[in-house]
């Protein structure tokens, strides 16, 4: 059977969860709105996975006796300034929700809880990956920002070319 406190700790993981899957299709919304299918579907895979680490930690509360209860989801943002703006927000969400999965497995040492620790390494290592991809996306994103900037500069320095006699 699984502590009363690690139940309350899961269930707030699944809420956080769902937010993240929430976020992720309100930013694929933000996408499809500015006819980028690409980014929009990049997005859209991202919430349903939200939405099967939700799942993951239903299961294991149900697995073990424990109680699922749904709390309320936030309402996420609907716009965003730019592209990157999107997705440093995507990488700033995931890190904090890195610090929510450590947070959940210092609880599970602390209770000597051995599944939920089992349980937590998986999440450990997807929130790798998780940081991992968004950086690349926020990266490749500020690079281009960079090359239309060279862009912009090269016709610039193009147009003062002064015609020859
Ligand atoms: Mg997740």
């Amino acid at each position: 059977m699984i502590s009363q406190r690690m139940q309350e700790a899961i269930n707030e993981q699944i809420n956080k969860e769902f937010y993240s899957s929430y976020l992720y299709l309100s930013m694929a919304a933000y996408f499809e709105d500015k006819s980028l299918p690409g980014f929009a579907h990049w997005l859209r895979l991202q919430a349903d996975e939200e939405r099967e680490h939700a799942m993951k930690f239903y299961n294991h509360l149900v697995d073990r006796g424990g109680r699922v209860r749904l709390k309320a989801i936030d309402a996420p943002p609907v716009d965003w300034p730019s592209n990157l703006a999107v997705f440093e927000e995507v990488q700033q969400h995931e890190a904090k929700v890195t610090a929510s999965i450590y947070a959940l497995y210092e609880l599970a040492l602390q209770e000597k809880d051995y599944p939920a620790q089992t349980l937590l390494h998986w999440f450990i290592d997807e929130q790798v990956e998780e940081e991992k991809n968004a950086a690349e996306i926020v990266q490749q994103l500020r690079l281009i920002e960079e090359h239309s900037a060279s862009v912009l500069m090269l016709d610039h320095r193009l147009a003062k070319r002064e015609s020859e006699e």
